[in-house]
């Protein structure tokens, strides 16, 4: 049997290109990258090309990026490090941000923006909520459950128009905007200056790298304090001894995925197209959730009435097919995922809704034989 994998949102496989780029890093050149010797000295070097590569995909400087053990450290990073230094400000936060974005900024003065039912932000409801106590803004790129592509830059646009505000009445608190673009790495544009974020957390284990790797964009002139002290590495935001394995792996990862970009994202849209259209003629009632427009080429998000995601879970394992019910961070919670709560989804609806996501190594045959098993099963 076949094995087929529809959950590359939750992890994707590390591509032989990047195991190959980390391995010395394991083995000959071990070396710690702040020891003096030549040998030492050339793992910094190559630290620092990883660095640079990041940075010429995001359009960034090399100073702008900062390694992190994957986007929930780089989103902790980013919220904590902004809020702690302003105790009575607030930030804003969209409803449907990943559990690493809304558990930091539950711990500050939080308020959540709601989404429409396609899962896009509101915008006015955003502006509304934003005033001059606000020091962050969060609104992730891309949802990992819907697969949703947020309106980055208009976003932007409502944040630049109230530091302009703060800067003619003398208010000095910074505003900043944080995207956490884990899920859109793959697929979406990296430029943060086209895109007008502050700050863009990043993550290897979605686009091909290692888990555990990742990186935090901070836009020159972003104060934050850090999580981890100690012997002041990454420009004193992340203590501890480089993973330099995982930074390289990191860099290549993003390397990759920018030269496939264009070409994956035609052929997913295709498979996305052809998996809906063929899904309508087969499960009439099945419905799709998120925005069909404005989604992720990889997310194939689906209701299908009256049925227990839990048992379709289970019995499409058992015929080889790995699928995911809402996100799979949150697997283990027994409460409705609350993307789908946001998007205006009732419990019954939520339990009945599957999240397939397709990868580089997904086919037409795999899609097809997944229809299969879902037209048996529901
Ligand atoms: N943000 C988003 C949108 C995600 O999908 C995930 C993981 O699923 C994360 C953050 C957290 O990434 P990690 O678990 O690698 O830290």
């Amino acid at each position: 049997m076949e094995e087929i994998y529809l959950d590359f949102a939750a992890a994707t496989p590390v591509a032989s290109e990047v195991l190959a780029a980390m391995a010395p890093f394991w083995s000959e050149d071990f070396y710690n990258p702040s020891a003096s010797y030549l040998a030492a000295r050339g793992v910094r070097e190559t630290l620092e090309s990883a660095r640079a590569s990041v940075a010429s995909v995001l359009g960034a400087k090399s100073s702008e990026v900062i390694f992190t053990a994957g986007a929930t450290e780089a989103n902790n990073l980013a919220i904590h490090g902004v809020m702690r230094q302003f105790p009575g400000a607030n930030c804003v936060v969209s409803a449907i941000e990943h559990e690493s974005v809304l558990a930091p900024a539950n711990e500050c003065d939080c308020r959540l923006a709601t989404v429409a039912t396609d899962g896009r932000i509101d915008l006015a409801k955003l502006a509304e909520l934003i005033d001059k106590n606000t020091a962050l803004v969060a609104v992730m790129y891309a949802n990992n459950e819907i697969g949703t592509i947020q309106p980055l830059k208009e976003v932007a646009k409502l944040v630049t128009k109230e530091r302009t505000a703060r800067a003619a009445s003398g208010n000095k608190l910074p505003i900043y905007l944080l995207t956490d673009a884990a899920q859109a790495a793959n697929y979406l544009d990296l430029h943060v200056s086209r895109l007008g974020v502050d700050l863009m957390s990043l993550n290897g284990g979605k686009i091909y790298g290692p888990k555990q790797s990742g990186c935090l964009f901070v836009k020159t002139g972003v104060k934050l304090l850090p999580l981890i002290s100690g012997g002041g590495q990454e420009n004193n935001l992340r203590s501890g001894t480089e993973n330099v394995a995982a930074s390289v792996g990191l860099a290549k990862a993003l390397e990759l995925a920018q030269e496939v970009r264009a070409s994956e994202s035609k052929r997913l849209a295709e498979l996305q197209n052809y998996f809906f259209s063929q899904l309508a003629k087969l499960i009439p009632d099945a419905s799709v959730n998120g925005s069909l427009k404005h989604r992720l080429p990889n997310n194939l998000h689906i209701t299908l009435p009256g049925q227990d995601n839990e048992r379709l879970i289970f019995a499409l394992d058992a015929a080889g097919i790995m699928v995911a019910a809402g996100s799979a961070c949150s697997a283990s919670g027994e409460e409705s995922s609350h993307v789908l709560t946001a998007i205006g989804l009732g419990d019954a609806s939520a339990r009945a809704s599957l999240r397939l996501t397709m990868g580089r190594t997904t086919t037409k045959a795999q899609l097809d034989e997944c229809l299969k098993s879902l037209c048996r099963l529901a």
